[in-house]
């Protein structure tokens, strides 16, 4: 069973909800909790794991050999990311732009093209109290996050429960970290900026055909917008967290809020057999 703990916006406590899940059926079952946040994973610093592997990820760009080059521009055109162009008697390759898709080299009839290795990330994996844990890391500068998290998926136990927690927004790292889960928890706050994000994040998903639910963190603070939202769409509403100040000052030291507040445990252990009966359905 894949779970992706996913948000419209930063900020909304995917974190929290990954944790708690991930230690919460940790005892009953095997967990995999995969940070595909790769622009800045934070889930290791609740479970402070102890990484034992690591390996780069590197995607392969363009290098042209000009001697052999006749400019006919085909490079350029097959390009779907603009990231090689032929300006007169010279190409230009622009390798941040570049997705690897080999697709230039190949179509190159005079063989001009070869392809050279650029490091763009790292994929680190180790265990978390008994969780097996991964963490894709993209180098700082660096916009191509997608082949990151799709290393870190590589990595994932089959076997086990897995627990994506997925970069914010509805863009393509998103999509990349969606893609193959079973059920998605979109997780939002009771504000109008909560509930445009939300309802961004339920396009994205319906378009993926993943079924999903809701998560309102820090209730009893907004407005009745997400709620009244969810029920209009008849989406289900699974948790909802309240804005508590003792579960603010556990997410700042940087404690999981069920390790803080193991009261909490049965209800992550509920929303988990919720998950599923959905999933199985
Ligand atoms: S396709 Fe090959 S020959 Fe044509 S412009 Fe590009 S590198 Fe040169
Ligand atoms: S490898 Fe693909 S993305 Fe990169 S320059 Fe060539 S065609 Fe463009």
């Amino acid at each position: 069973m894949i779970i992706t703990i996913a948000s419209g916006k930063g900020g909304t406590g995917k974190t929290l909800i990954s944790t708690s899940l991930a230690l919460s059926l940790k005892d009953d079952y095997g967990v995999t909790l995969a940070d595909c946040d790769v622009e800045e994973p934070n889930a290791g610093i609740f479970l402070k794991p102890q990484i034992s592997g690591s390996e780069s990820v590197d995607i392969m760009v363009p290098v042209v050999a000009e001697e052999k080059c006749t400019f006919c521009g085909k490079c350029a055109k097959v390009c779907a990311f603009n990231a090689i162009a032929v300006l007169g008697s010279h190409v230009l390759t622009f390798p941040q732009l570049c997705h690897g898709c080999g697709a230039c080299s190949y179509l190159c009839p005079e063989k001009a093209i070869t392809e050279e290795a650029r490091h763009i990330g790292v994929v680190e994996w180790g265990d978390a109290r008994g969780i097996k844990f991964i963490q894709g890391i993209l180098t700082v500068g660096e916009a191509m996050a997608p082949p990151v998290i799709s290393r870190v998926k590589e990595h994932e136990s089959e076997q086990d429960i897995i627990i994506r927690d997925a970069p914010p927004g509805t863009s393509c790292p998103v999509v990349e970290t969606v893609r193959g889960s079973d059920f998605c928890l979109l997780l939002t706050e009771p504000t109008p900026f909560g509930l445009n994000d939300l309802k961004l994040a339920v396009e994205t998903v319906r378009e993926l055909d993943i079924p999903f639910g809701v998560v309102i963190n820090r209730t009893g603070a907004g407005d009745a917008g997400v709620e009244n939202y969810c029920q209009e769409e008849k989406i289900h509403v699974l948790m909802t967290i309240p804005l508590d100040t003792e579960i603010a000052r556990l997410y700042s030291r940087g404690v999981v809020l069920v390790e803080g507040m193991p009261e909490w445990k049965s209800r992550f252990i509920q929303l988990y057999n919720d998950i599923k009966e959905k999933v199985d359905a």
